[in-house]
């Protein structure tokens, strides 16, 4: 059995991801549990999100990476499907625009993270520029090489000018993710999601895995830690993720807003 607090990469370590299991259950009994949980904190998020808005003073940054079919957007529905859309953006970064590569990696990511009061969620995010282009070699290996300081000398930026960072990377196995693809193809409703694309990245796993450890070896700081979450079974990875998620809204204590007037000053006719 895994606790939570299992799930952080302590910064400065080594991670080799074949140590994390893919398939563990966690603390929960069982998927009615788990999913009994998960609601239960949506329903908090949604509480807590309303207060941190009124409140209007920080951010919540929630950054979700995985590998195709990792079940990134099935997180977002599951953990976000209480919370009021006014406080809330969901961001997905695909490959970067003509405009994105015309300025430095970053650019289109500090345009996009939460202002103040709401939270963002990254559906990919800045770590496909050393995931992706890395394995694919994009861009040269010494430009790679730099850009896992820059990002966590931005991430640095973000949490001491107001944002919380959450990172979360979607652990699955090989074998669950041939499962997810071939139901892809079966599932006339899934057929949408298909891109031939996620094969060859398919064929190019341990090149993935391998980039995915070091990123998170050398991009888990204590300012923005990154966790595994095993996401084989997706209750786990969805009451894990709601559970850390309410937990640190709970200990950023948002307040309402004093107003500097009193109601009894008011007279609605
Ligand atoms: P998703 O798979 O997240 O549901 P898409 O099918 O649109 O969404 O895939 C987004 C694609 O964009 C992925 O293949 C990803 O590798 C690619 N991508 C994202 N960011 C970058 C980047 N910075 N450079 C190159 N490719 C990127």
């Amino acid at each position: 059995m895994t606790s939570l607090d299992d799930l952080l990469v302590p910064p400065g370590s080594k991670v080799r991801l074949a140590d994390r299991d893919p398939e563990t259950t966690l603390h929960y009994a069982d998927k009615r549990e788990a999913k009994a949980a998960t609601a239960q904190d949506a329903a908090e998020i949604d509480r807590l999100q309303d207060i941190l808005y009124a409140e209007g003073r920080r951010a919540l940054l929630v950054i979700l990476q995985g590998t195709d079919t990792a079940g990134k957007d099935g997180t977002i529905r599951d953990v976000f499907n209480r919370t009021g859309p006014i406080g809330i953006r969901v961001m997905p970064f695909r490959a970067p625009s003509e405009e994105d590569l015309a300025h430095d990696f970053l650019w289109r990511v500090h345009r996009s993270v939460p202002s103040r009061g709401t939270i963002g969620i990254f559906n990919r995010s800045h770590y496909e520029d050393v995931l992706v282009v890395k394995v694919r070699e994009l861009v040269p290996a010494d430009e790679i090489e730099r850009r896992y300081e820059q990002i966590n000398a931005f991430e640095k930026m973000l949490v001491e000018t107001g944002t919380t960072i959450l990172k979360f990377m979607l652990h699955i196995s090989k074998g669950e993710q041939k499962k997810r693809l071939q139901a892809r193809l079966d599932d006339p409703r899934k057929h949408w999601k298909f891109r031939a694309g996620d094969l060859d990245d398919r064929a190019r796993w341990d090149d993935f895995q391998a980039a995915y450890e070091t990123m998170l070896s050398r991009c888990s700081t204590e300012w923005a830690p990154w966790r595994i979450v095993p996401a084989d079974r997706k209750w786990v990875r969805s009451a894990a993720i709601a559970s850390i998620v309410r937990r640190t809204l709970e200990d950023m204590e948002p307040r309402y807003p004093v107003p500097d007037w009193k109601p009894e000053d008011f007279k609605i006719v």
